[in-house]
């Protein structure tokens, strides 16, 4: 019966260290939070934990300026869009958003038109089905989000998966295609991993063989470029190849996604993508609202945000480099990562518990990121830092760290 073979699974995963579960958020997104429940299952009383799990990089998402911009757009446009956005759920605020993306896009994709949708997962989705078709194949890093990987398995693509950043397996692939459409997938920012695609060079691939490129940029949007433009406009890149995925989650400090790429390819989507057609559109007063946090993220605040979290970049990755070698026989990595995202491999599934476990007792919140997210054997603790975190919030977590290092078995 269905329900005992569940149950089977559902035990074997937790004698396997690998059953997941949410604690509750008791108080907004912060540095700082109230929590309650227990990763471990059962009561566990309420506390207050400094977290490094997040992805509010700018730390926007309870910024009181987005709060009011949510309660205005609820009064001017409604709270629910009642429909998809082709029968009648389209609001002039998800047009306005979308104007003013294509304006933020246009100097990285000639004449940008977007694309806005609920999730950066349904856009992945919408992406490589509609633009996947039968006379297409994709190229895929192996370590892209789990978004690209099911909308690569929901394509009709044939499907060519590279080793991570490996550009010569890639290229030896590209010259072997025979296929009319070639679509390298990649994300810009590795989510698990935090280091960065080599888009200049995955673009010049693409120009050679007459590819196109899809940049997933969830963790560089609003974070990277000098006006938090994203991944293009830290690379310096501008062509009508690439087709761009940003998600409005993040940095961004909401909800929701969009796709900037040709107008053709937009049009394509608009005709095509299931997740766009059969989805009921995302709440006109978030789409307001985004435009407040678009506003914030390219001023002065949003500079000063991205000053700060790479300041506590730089501490925090001299602080675990010298914990790394004063743990040396662990056999720890820090793999190289310029972004917010500080993975701390310690290899077993047990030993990454341990450890975040050891820090929940110290009052701090670090997750654990086991397989099947990561490869075998590369557990870790995925460290996430926010502009709003302080220098002072970095230190502790690097003393418990050390703490928790010495008490591990
Ligand atoms: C978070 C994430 C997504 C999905 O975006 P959502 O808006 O959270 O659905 C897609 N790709 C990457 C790389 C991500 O990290």
């Amino acid at each position: 019966m269905l329900i005992d073979h569940l149950y089977r699974q559902l035990l074997d995963l937790e004698s396997r260290a690998l059953r997941r579960r949410c604690v509750i958020a008791e108080s907004p997104c912060a540095p700082l939070q109230r929590v309650s429940g227990s990763r471990a299952g059962g009561d566990a009383p309420e506390r207050n934990l400094l977290g490094f799990c997040s992805n509010d990089y700018l730390g926007l998402a309870n910024h009181p300026s987005l709060g009011d911009a949510l309660a205005d757009g609820a009064r001017r446009y409604g709270a629910g869009s009642g429909a998809s956005h082709l029968v009648s759920g389209h609001s002039r605020a998800h047009a306005a958003l979308a104007e003013e993306l294509s304006e933020w896009m246009g100097p990285y994709i000639p004449q940008a038109g977007v694309l806005t949708f609920c999730t950066g997962y349904m856009a992945n989705l919408a992406l490589l089905t509609a633009l996947g078709d039968a006379q297409a194949t994709l190229f895929a890093d192996k370590l892209n989000h789990a978004s690209l990987i099911d909308g690569a398995r929901l394509a009709k693509a044939d499907l060519q998966r590279f080793a991570h950043c490996n550009l010569s397996v890639l290229a030896h692939q590209l010259a072997q295609c025979s296929t009319p459409i070639k679509l390298i997938v990649t994300d810009a920012v590795f989510s698990m991993d935090g280091d960065m695609a080599d888009l200049p060079a995955l673009l010049a691939l693409a120009e050679q063989h007459d590819a196109m490129l899809i940049v997933d940029d969830a963790h560089g949007f609003g974070v990277l470029g000098p006006r938090g433009q994203g991944s293009l406009a830290h690379f310096g890149l501008c062509s009508d190849r690439i087709i761009y995925m940003g998600t409005l989650g993040k940095a961004a400090g909401l909800s929701g996604a969009f796709v900037a790429a040709h107008p053709t390819v937009i049009e394509w989507l608009v005709q095509t993508a299931r997740t766009y057609i059969y989805s009921t559109a995302s709440s006109p007063a978030i789409a307001h609202a985004l435009r407040t946090s678009l506003a914030l993220v390219a001023g002065e605040d949003g500079m000063r945000r991205r000053a700060d979290l790479q300041q506590r970049i730089v501490q925090l990755r001299e602080g675990l480099s010298a914990c790394v070698a004063r743990y040396a026989d662990r056999g720890w990595q820090l793999p190289e990562s310029a972004t917010a995202i500080q993975p701390l491999i310690v290899g077993s599934n047990a030993d990454a518990l341990a450890l975040a476990a050891s820090l929940e007792a110290r009052g701090l919140w670090v997750p654990a990121i086991r397989p099947p997210t990561v490869p075998v054997n590369t557990a870790r603790l995925r460290i996430t830092l926010c502009a709003t975190h302080s220098a002072e919030d970095v230190s502790r977590l690097l003393d418990a760290l050390d703490q928790a290092a010495k008490d591990l078995p």
